[in-house]
């Protein structure tokens, strides 16, 4: 008598997209202990996005559909704000996954506006994706700082160093402020001020966002951060105070 032969579908890949990034992972994050619990997908601000949710796309993981992951626009969407890992009860690194997704794809073919700012912040020191120089940076803050030390008395004496070595705070700064709303740079020398601060900017370094990180390429950022991470040693700021 023949055998009856039930087909369950495409077999499984030996090494599918999951398997490697658990590969890189501590304890492999976590990445088959999901309990189908839906607490990320509830928190989630892509959430419905691309009709996908963070739990869909982990499953799609572990269903080896990796295709389908490549070619899926939503990782684009994440804002890596974390929450779906703070609200698992299982810590399992849905981030983790989703940055690893974006690097699947083939870096030109990565969304323009976030590949452009970070090619923008490769072209110099000071990181900026702007493209603002060390000279332009330093031209907006002696500026800024000027206007409101004269006509707000009540802080002539606020300073806004660029390179002050040995400072305890080294700040960053977001790259479009000092472009496009230098004002807004202003409240927080206020407050820094107001409780005695030491801190400093880097004439290198200074632009706080990463979108190298965003692209999911590791070189690149790092070498983004560790601009900054060198400029701050070089001035022996004790410690880095990231507003981004
Ligand atoms: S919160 Fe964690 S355990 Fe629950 S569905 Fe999401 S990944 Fe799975
Ligand atoms: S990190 Fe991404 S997947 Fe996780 S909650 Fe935030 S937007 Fe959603």
């Amino acid at each position: 008598m023949a055998e009856a032969v039930i087909k369950l579908g495409k077999k499984k890949k030996d090494t599918t997209f999951l398997d490697k990034v658990k590969e890189i992972l501590p304890e492999g994050g976590n990445l088959n202990a999901c309990l189908t619990c839906g607490a990320c997908a509830s928190g989630c601000p892509a959430t419905g996005l691309a009709d996908m949710d963070p739990r869909k796309f982990l499953r799609m993981a572990a269903l080896g559909m990796d295709e389908e992951i490549a070619q899926s626009d939503w990782p684009w969407m994440c804002t890596m704000c974390m929450r779906c890992i703070y609200v698992c009860p299982m810590q399992i690194d849905i981030p983790q996954l989703i940055f690893n997704a974006r690097a699947l794809r083939p870096r030109e073919e990565r969304p323009k506006g976030i590949l452009g700012s970070c090619d923008m912040a490769l072209k110099n020191e000071t990181t900026s994706a702007m493209g603002t120089t060390e000279e332009d940076f330093e031209f907006v803050i002696e500026d800024v700082l000027e206007e409101y030390q004269e006509a707000q008395p009540e802080f002539a004496e606020m300073e806004a160093p660029i390179d002050k070595e040995g400072a305890e705070f080294f700040l960053n700064q977001n790259s479009r402020e000092p472009v496009t709303e230098p004002d807004e740079l202003v409240p927080l020398w206020k407050i820094l001020h107001l409780a005695g601060v030491d801190w400093t900017y880097g004439s290198k370094g200074w632009a706080g966002e990463n979108y190298c990180m965003f692209l999911a390429d590791n070189k690149d950022w790092e070498q983004i951060t560790a601009t900054s991470v060198n400029q701050a040693n070089k001035l022996k700021v004790k410690t880095y105070l990231n507003t981004e």
